[in-house]
């Protein structure tokens, strides 16, 4: 099973995500966590992505596929993906398409968690991390729509998005999602 988790930061994907994972064997690729741990176990990766991350840009295509193919490649044992902050820009999208050809899978659902700018922004603000200030979430926001948000035209042709109102509670999110997969 390949599970594509899509939303805006701050939409829930990491907290859905270890419900998901949970339920299905599955492993959780989240990009965001993997270049965080890079940054700070001081990698070549991480030093070259802290500048893209700080400023709420994303990190050039190049590595993120490269980071995410290493993951899929050095993996054994389970029932499938979860990637959670991955494809975030069209050509990512495409490299995955790629990837899951070479091994003979393919993509089940794209579960888009939809949720309104401003209860974004609050959210953001209470988590604190430390990209978590104001201008960079404005830039996080941005940057999700001119680049990312593109992606779901992507997938809405090929019939795999699931649409889902992400503002309600924890509970009733995932039952709407175990409901619609
Ligand atoms: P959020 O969902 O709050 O934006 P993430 O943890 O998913 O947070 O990502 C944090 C930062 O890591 C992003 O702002 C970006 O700089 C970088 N990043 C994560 N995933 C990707 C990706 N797939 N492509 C490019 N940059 C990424």
């Amino acid at each position: 099973m390949i599970l594509i988790l899509f939303g805006p930061p701050g939409a829930g994907k990491g907290t859905q995500a270890d419900l998901l994972k949970e339920k299905h064997n599955l492993l959780h690729l989240s990009t965001g966590d993997i270049l965080r741990e890079e940054v700070s176990n001081n990698t070549q990766l991480g030093i070259e992505a802290k500048k893209f991350m700080d400023s709420g840009e994303l990190v050039t295509d190049d590595l993120i596929i490269g980071m995410i193919k290493n993951k899929i490649e050095s993996t054994t044992n389970v029932n499938g993906f979860l990637f959670d902050g991955f494809p975030r820009t069209i050509s990512q999208a495409e490299a995955l398409d790629l990837m899951l050809i070479e091994s003979n899978k393919e993509i089940d659902k794209v579960i888009s968690l939809e949720v309104d700018d401003n209860v974004l922004t609050k959210r953001l603000l209470s988590r604190g991390r430390s990209d978590d200030n104001e201008i960079t979430i404005k830039n996080r926001l941005d940057v999700y729509k001119n680049q990312t948000l593109p992606i779901k035209d992507f997938y809405k042709n090929s019939n795999k998005l699931l649409e889902i109102k992400g503002d309600s509670s924890i509970e009733e999110v995932s039952s709407e999602i175990e409901k619609l997969l």
